[in-house]
């Protein structure tokens, strides 16, 4: 029977092959389901953004101006952003690495929604208390949230799964967007009014458990920001913790575009966020006096909430003697859209952006300065090995292929000249450093070339 099976099964397969080979190429319907799930190559005629030479006049970030005039980015309206092709691709890598990270820490993804009841807002005292909450009312009058932020979802949803002490500790977590009603929005996508947020909830039967996971945490924020290239200017720095604990901590990246001020201790690296300065007069860590100004933005954030949500939806347990306790949180947020931003902010020059390997949309940019035929060869040969790689095929003068290319900031240029297939050879250049080295044309080459990079 099941050799039967496995005939239909193979003449099935040769049925569609033959197929395929009479229209030439195989229907992207019957293409693998791989495919559409990790698409690794790009013909830039195909991509339907364009460059441009100007950002919108009202938009003065760095960010933004770099990221829409390369095609990243387009701006709906102050703090709202549609994310192009490009731009979400950078975004999904920065997803797949917190994602990774959290993962690693037993966090368990989930997904909440953004609309939200009021009453569980009016529980928690955060729909008078929170102005930057966007309020919305149905036909029927019946009001609601529009999620800045998801306590008042996650700890209810945690009433219907805790039943006792031995449920705990587990940490759950998303990528979701939230809306808040910012003022300021001139910071690009570093402060939107809709942004993309990684937010991680724990849950602890004690203090103690709390804070263990909590460093935790530290270490696998710590190697988010690292893989996402931010490791040189990411500090850990100590803020205000509210009203329910001492303090909090931020995740704070060095770039004249941060909102924040900061003080560096000059001796460990640790920082003190200006809003609570007066209150430390030394390093919390090694107990030196000595710290550097800098201005910085907050890519994450990490609270011990204590029992500050727990308590209003009393969310308790009952621990191993049989009395009732008060379960205690953490939070711990990423902005995704803010991470992207502070990179640019970060990894730019005076041409465009200079993305980190890890988190950009493409490894590779063909540049083919009217050698297409050549230049697909190696473009295939890459594609097909599935290192990341965007072609230019475009019919336009190089000037614009190299200012376009520098703009869009991909690692290597790979650059397929006449003189250079004269020499059979290609250019490969380091958009970064700027150096240059010349390689094979030999396809199988320059494949092992870039699998050792
Ligand atoms: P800020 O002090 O910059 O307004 P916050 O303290 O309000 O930020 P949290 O509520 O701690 O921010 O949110 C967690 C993370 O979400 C922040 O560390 C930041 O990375 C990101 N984030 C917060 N607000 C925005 C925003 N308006 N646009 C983009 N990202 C944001
Ligand atoms: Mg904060």
């Amino acid at each position: 029977m099941l050799s039967t099976l496995r005939g239909q099964l193979s003449r099935d397969k040769q049925c569609r092959k033959r197929r395929h080979t009479d229209i030439g190429e195989a229907p992207l319907f019957l293409a693998k389901r791989r495919k559409y799930i990790k698409l690794n190559h790009m013909k830039q005629s195909q991509l339907f953004t364009k460059t441009t030479k100007d950002a919108p006049k009202d938009e003065v970030s760095v960010n933004a101006q770099l990221l829409i005039r390369a095609g990243f980015i387009d701006k709906e309206m102050a703090g709202v952003y549609t994310l192009l092709p490009l731009g979400l691709r950078t975004l999904n890598k920065i997803e797949n690495i917190i994602r990774e990270e959290i993962n690693a820490i037993g966090g368990q993804e989930l997904f909440m929604p953004s609309l939200q009841p009021k009453e569980n807002w009016l529980k928690t005292g955060r729909w008078d208390s929170m102005d930057d909450l966007y309020k919305v009312k149905d036909a029927s009058g019946r009001e609601m949230a529009l999620g800045p932020t998801h306590e008042e979802v996650v700890v209810p949803l945690m009433q219907r799964f805790i039943n006792s002490y031995k449920d705990l500790p587990f940490a759950v977590y998303q990528f979701q967007n939230k809306f808040r009603m910012e003022l300021r929005a001139k910071s690009g996508i570093l402060r939107g009014r809709e942004f993309m947020m990684k937010d991680l909830y724990s849950f602890h039967l004690d203090e103690e458990d709390l804070d263990a996971y909590y460093e935790k945490s530290k270490v696998a924020y710590f190697k988010i920001f690292e893989r996402a290239g931010l490791k040189d200017v990411t500090h850990l720095a100590f803020a205000s913790g509210g009203t329910f604990s001492k303090y909090s901590h931020e995740f704070q990246a060095i770039t004249p575009a941060g909102e924040d001020t900061i003080y560096v201790c000059s001796k460990c690296g640790l920082a003190i966020n200006k809003e609570i300065k007066n209150e430390i007069t030394e390093c919390p860590e090694c107990k030196n006096t000595n710290f550097i100004e800098e201005k910085a933005i907050e890519v994450g954030n990490i609270f011990k909430l204590m029992n500050k949500y727990t308590k209003p939806f009393n969310l308790t347990v009952r621990d191993d003697k049989g009395a009732t306790k008060e379960i205690v949180m953490g939070c711990y947020g990423i902005g995704l859209g803010r991470l992207m931003g502070a990179i640019v902010e970060v990894h730019h020059d005076a041409k465009g952006m200079l993305w980190p390997e890890a988190v950009a949309p493409f490894k590779i940019h063909i540049l083919s300065l009217n050698q297409n035929d050549r230049a697909e060869v190696i473009y295939d040969a890459l594609a097909k090995k599935g290192i990341e790689v965007l072609f230019d095929d475009r019919d336009m003068n190089p000037g614009g292929k190299f200012a376009d290319a520098d703009l869009i900031g991909l690692p290597y240029q790979l650059i397929v000249s006449e003189k250079n297939l004269k020499d059979n050879q290609v250019e490969v250049k380091n958009r970064k450093t700027g150096a240059v080295e010349y390689i094979s044309l030999d396809s199988s080459e320059i494949v092992k070339y870039f699998r050792n990079k």
